[in-house]
């Protein structure tokens, strides 16, 4: 898409908003973002209910529970992990162990069940959902998943709906589909990933397999395919936040990916936040769809 080409309309009316409330809460970091490991947490709190969740087990859980503790959160409060996929930077093994000792759900796909199985998860704690048969509930949290290229078995990114507000989550998209637009358009926080600078590919010393499974369509997205994506996904409707994640630490840099933002989408780019390989973000606070803290 050029720059003076219009975003695409919306092939269907954005997806409905619950209605907000003041008095729920949306709380969300990313606890570590990178090629040896992904995890983010969630937290959403009602007058009725308080549910908290991860999204992907990519840490070690002793980095978890560290980087949740230090921002506040309390390890054992959650509830299950949402898996993207099943990549070793998404799944380490030690979660086996916490699901056994704990009853930890591990919810994925139901395409992704072989991968979890083979990642050591207990059959009992993993339970499934069809992508493509909609959305479901975790308490208070709506969840609508929709399915990405990413080598065979394809990722799922989700948007998450509650009465404070709502997260986009797309990580391992190997190319931005339509469908995946119009399900993140409208969120109050997007997270997704800014995997590579192409240049900084091209140049590493990575052999060619790697860059052309990168680069393929069926791996990760580059910082030009990024802001493209949230171009239009932020039509018309901008989300309050952006964290940028799963930025290479040999073919990205923060300072390459904050100059092309300001050059190609200067009205977004105060809105960026960058994801840390090993230290968590702060934490992003929805309530009534506002960012707290966000100047109106
Ligand atoms: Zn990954």
């Amino acid at each position: 898409m050029s720059a003076v080409e219009p975003p695409r309309m919306p092939l269907f009316a954005a997806l409905p908003r619950r209605a907000r409330c003041g008095h729920a809460t949306l709380e969300f970091a990313v606890l570590g973002s990178s090629s040896s490991g992904n995890a983010s947490v969630l937290r959403v709190t009602t007058r009725e209910s308080r549910r908290q969740i991860l999204l992907d087990a990519g840490l070690s859980p002793r980095a978890t529970f560290g980087a949740m503790r230090a921002l506040g959160f309390t390890p054992e409060d959650t509830a299950e992990v949402l898996f993207t996929h099943f990549d070793h930077d998404h799944a380490r093994e030690g979660w086996a162990r916490v699901a056994s000792t704990t009853g930890l759900r591990l919810r994925c796909a139901a395409s992704h069940r072989p991968a979890a199985l083979a990642r050591g998860y207990p059959s009992a704690w993993i339970e499934t959902f069809d992508p493509r048969a909609g959305g479901f509930d975790l308490g208070p949290i709506r969840v609508e998943p929709c399915v990405n290229p990413h080598d065979e078995a394809g990722t799922v990114s989700f948007r998450l709906e509650t009465d404070a507000g709502s997260v986009g989550f797309a990580t391992d998209v190997g190319r931005v589909s339509d469908a995946l637009v119009d399900l993140l358009r409208g969120v109050d926080l997007l997270a997704i990933e800014s995997n590579y600078d192409r240049g900084m590919q091209l140049e590493s010393a990575r052999p060619k397999f790697l860059k052309d499974r990168i680069m393929g369509g069926r791996g990760h997205l580059s910082n030009e395919e990024c802001i493209e994506a949230v171009r239009a996904i932020a039509f018309p409707d901008e989300p309050a936040q952006v964290v940028l994640i799963h930025l290479s630490r040999d073919c990205n840099h923060p300072d390459v990916v904050r100059g092309l933002w300001s050059r190609s989408l200067p009205a977004l780019a105060p809105r960026v936040a960058f994801a840390h390989h090993a230290l968590p973000t702060p934490i992003f606070r929805l309530r009534g769809g506002a960012l707290e803290g966000a100047n109106p």
